[in-house]
């Protein structure tokens, strides 16, 4: 039999902006119920460093700052919910949602599923997906210790990713299609501080090129767009870090 919750508010996601909804319709006597869904505590906990937080002087950690926002959130009465929501019907009152363990019957709804990194789309880029291929480098860093890896992208997460990946690696290529970043100034100011990155401007991944038996990744067909002239940079990770697009497919129509 389906096990059926039912709530006067329910909120859909757990990183900051669920958080935030939580800890204000609790104060607000709404006895709100999360559902958290695969990623308890949103993108901040795929990260180390945040340093924008109002409050925090010293640098804080993303886990530790979704961690606490969940305790905050639970203390004045906020429900947790462990579930991943697959089907909505907006169409009726209550509304209904229906996830992994369970179905939600809801009278007010707030989205807050937030966002997941965009890839290039390159077939050989789904190919070699968890052999090489990652858009996470707080997440699969560790794995290219000392070796040589590439960041794809120009703004703020490809910038910073670039830097974090020299706590791992002291090869890092910073690929961009353009020939200036889009990331804040401080941070681009930190990357050419850094003897450990380089960049290579007005180019683009042409291919994701596999080798070796099991086969992982053994470097990226370099674009350069100015002449379309194509080069061999030999790495071992890639991070494409290009940003990211709002999770909303479950509402689609
Ligand atoms: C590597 C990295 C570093 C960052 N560093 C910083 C920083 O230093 N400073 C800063 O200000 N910002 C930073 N950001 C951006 C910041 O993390 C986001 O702006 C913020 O997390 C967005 O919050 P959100 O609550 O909207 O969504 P998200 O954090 O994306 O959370 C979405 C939530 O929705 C849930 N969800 C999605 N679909 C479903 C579903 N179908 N059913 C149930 N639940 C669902 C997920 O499980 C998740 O809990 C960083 C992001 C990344 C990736």
């Amino acid at each position: 039999m389906t096990n059926i919750v039912s709530t006067r508010l329910l909120i859909l996601g757990s990183g900051p902006a669920g958080m935030t909804a939580a800890i204000y319709a609790a104060r607000a006597g709404l006895s709100p119920i999360v559902v958290q869904g695969i990623q308890p505590g949103g993108q901040l906990t795929t990260t180390t460093d945040v340093e924008n937080y109002p409050g925090f002087r010293d640098v804080i950690q993303g886990p530790w700052l979704m961690e606490e926002m969940q305790a905050q959130a639970e203390h004045v009465g906020t429900r947790m919910m462990w579930d991943h929501i697959n089907q909505v019907d907006l169409t009726r009152r209550p509304f209904v949602l229906k996830g992994d363990s369970g179905e939600y019957h809801a009278d007010t709804l707030v989205i807050a599923t937030g966002a997941q990194a965009k890839w290039l789309g390159l077939p050989s880029e789904e190919h070699m997906k968890g052999k090489g291929a990652s858009a996470c480098a707080t997440c699969d860093g560790f794995f290219y210790r000392g070796k040589k890896v590439a960041v794809i992208g120009g703004g703020n997460t490809a910038v910073e990713e670039a830097l974090y990946m020299t706590n791992h690696s002291h090869d890092v290529t910073l690929i961009h299609r353009r020939d200036s970043f889009r990331a804040e100034k401080i941070l681009q100011d930190r990357l050419f501080a850094n003897p450990h990155i380089k960049v290579m401007w007005d180019s683009e991944v042409a291919a994701f090129v596999g080798g070796g038996t099991p086969e992982v990744l053994v470097g990226l067909d370099i674009r350069y767009v100015k002449t379309g002239a194509i080069s061999l940079l030999e790495v071992d990770g890639a991070f494409v870090a290009i940003g990211h697009s709002p999770a909303t497919e479950l509402f689609i129509d």
